[in-house]
């Protein structure tokens, strides 16, 4: 089903293996001033979408990141592939109807490997009032209905329904039981890691011929092209285009002149499931509900590897736009306050070992860039400036596909580019299949649920070296195969690479520092 399937490593290397000496190679090509029809600036899911979309319509293209795969937003998410449950509840039922029918395409054709159905839990304690509980319930019935709408089969996403106090508390025992009169169960897609879906969809680019190129800065943009640099080596070159897109997500008005953006900042937890009064052994996510606020939830995400995130927070920032946003201790203070809320054992700032934060690329449509960021909408938005470059931002993480197709649309059309038809709606990323296939796969669930197809040639990196099944951190699934495999397929360049986007590793700092040793002997080894 997918593009290519790659081997064990080295091997020879299939169309979707992303490496430093193919890097190296198509840069060099570039630089010696190849054309192409397609430059696109971002390797987020959003720019890693549009190179997907323009390759598999038959264009060239090149598709470069400053940093890395998932450096910005798309690696900070809640991981959710949600049916807009939030937008419906607001009026914008185009944007929530968008929202269910990616997601209905990512779980049903183009990445049900990566995407599951998880069950979330919203409990009805004291703090939800008889009218709340009512309202939330109609929401919940009103998703239902959209998932219809858009043709996501009841298999893939279970109905709504109902639940009794002892059921709530089967579902999820860390809820206090005082005053617990049921709750409402729902269910949306769950991503296993919302930076390996940007890997899956740069790498199927790349399988279709884009020039995937990471640690390469657009310094400039223009119509025709772009300056880089390569920040590997300080070189600028500069690389010719026909059609330029903007895809830089919360930076992308640093390249483009009357790009406005409002950027709003998303904070997580990430506590250790062991020792949190059964939080971490939920089966089920929780919807705990903001006091003095009647559509607003703090999730409780279970990852199943041992970690569990709680988001997550909606504030706007001014002022530069860092790499990588901190997490700010006031923050993490609401989480715990309000996790606090629901919870039968107190969660402390001691028991947070991680927390990350990511900034929303929202686009400022106010007039004077003030009011709430939780109110802008999250619709996407694609403009063409005078000299010809789309810029794409907005969105979020569920209709990146859209958003793509709607950008190439605009560049085709803004350039007389001969394209066939967007394709992206059936096409497969590296790793999927359907799930009897899936299910059927010689390797653990985990891996499957992270690499698709590839996850028996991953597992038997492991056969062939033992040492290679090892744990890179006691405790936490990951294996060091993990690396060498990503070292080898997915173009990870570094320790950070490895560490912060191939495997979230470096989410727990004191995990980070633990596994570093192991990450640079998968890089000496490659
Ligand atoms: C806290 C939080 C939670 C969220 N949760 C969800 C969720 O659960 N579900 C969902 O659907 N959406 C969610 N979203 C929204 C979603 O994550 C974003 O809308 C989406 O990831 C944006 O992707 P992007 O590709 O547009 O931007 P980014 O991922 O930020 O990508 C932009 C890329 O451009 C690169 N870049 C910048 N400048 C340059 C340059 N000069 N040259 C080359 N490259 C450059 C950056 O390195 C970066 O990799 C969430 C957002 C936040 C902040």
């Amino acid at each position: 089903m997918g593009p290519s399937s790659p081997t064990s490593s080295p091997g020879p290397a299939p169309a979707s293996s992303l490496t430093a000496a193919r890097r190296a190679r198509e840069l060099a090509g570039l630089a010696a001033g190849g054309q192409v029809d397609v430059l696109v600036v971002g390797l987020g899911a959003t720019g890693a979408g549009a190179a997907l979309d323009a390759a598999s319509r038959g264009l060239s293209v090149a598709a470069i990141d400053a940093h890395d795969l998932a450096f910005g937003t798309s690696r900070w998410s809640s991981k959710l592939i949600h049916g807009g449950l939030r937008y419906l509840a607001s009026g914008q039922l185009d944007v929530a109807y968008e929202s269910a029918v990616e997601r209905g395409v990512l779980m049903e054709r183009t990445a049900p490997h990566l995407v599951r159905a998880q069950p979330f839990v919203l409990p009805l304690t004291r703090l939800v009032s008889r009218g709340q509980a009512a309202l939330a319930w109609s929401g919940f019935r009103a998703g239902d209905a959209l998932r219809l709408s858009a043709r996501t089969a009841r298999a893939t996403l279970p109905a709504p329904r109902r639940l009794s106090a002892v059921e709530t508390r089967h579902l999820a025992p860390a809820l206090r039981t005082a005053g617990l009169r049921g709750g409402l169960l729902s269910w949306d897609g769950q991503l296993a890691d919302d930076a390996r879906l940007v890997t899956a969809i740069a790498r199927t680019a790349a399988a279709h011929g884009a020039r995937v190129l990471t640690r390469v800065r657009a310094v400039s943009l223009s119509g025709s092209g772009a300056v880089v640099r390569d920040e590997l080596t300080g070189e600028e070159h500069t690389i010719r285009a026909r059609a330029v897109v903007n895809a830089s997500g919360v930076w992308a008005g640093g390249l483009v002149d009357g790009v406005r953006l409002r950027p709003s900042r998303g904070t997580h937890l990430v506590l250790r499931s062991d020792g949190l009064g059964g939080l971490g052994g939920l089966p089920a996510g929780l919807h705990i509900p903001i006091p003095g606020e009647s559509n607003r939830f703090v999730l409780v995400l279970p990852q199943g590897d041992g970690r569990v995130y709680v988001g997550l927070t909606d504030e706007p920032v001014d002022g530069a736009v860092p790499d990588v946003p901190e997490a700010p201790e006031t923050d993490i203070g609401f989480l715990l306050d309000v996790l606090g809320t629901a919870l039968d054992v107190p969660v402390h700032r001691g028991d947070v070992v991680g927390a990350f934060a990511g900034l929303r690329p929202l686009l400022d449509t106010s007039a004077d860039g003030s009011g709430s960021t939780a109110d802008i909408s999250r619709r996407h938005a694609v403009l063409t400036s005078p000299e010809g470059v789309v810029t794409v931002v907005g969105g979020k993480l569920t209709t990146y596909r859209r958003m793509a197709q709607d950008a190439v649309d605009a560049a085709v059309a803004a350039r007389g580019l001969g394209a066939g038809p967007c394709r992206t709606t059936s096409l497969p990323l590296v790793g999927a299949a359907a799930p009897h296939v899936l299910s059927g796969l010689k390797a653990p669930r985990r891996l499957v649920q992270r690499y698709g197809t590839e996850a028996p040639a991953v597992h038997a990196l492991g056969a062939a070296d033992p040492a290679l099944r090892e744990p890179v951190v006691p405790g936490h699934p990951v294996t060091r195969a993990e690396l060498v495999w990503a070292v080898h397929h997915e173009g990870a360049l570094d320790t950070g690479d490895l560490l912060d986007r191939r495997t979230r590793l470096g989410l727990v700092p004191a995990d980070r520092e633990t596994a570093l040793k192991a990450a640079e002997e998968a890089l000496a080894g490659a």
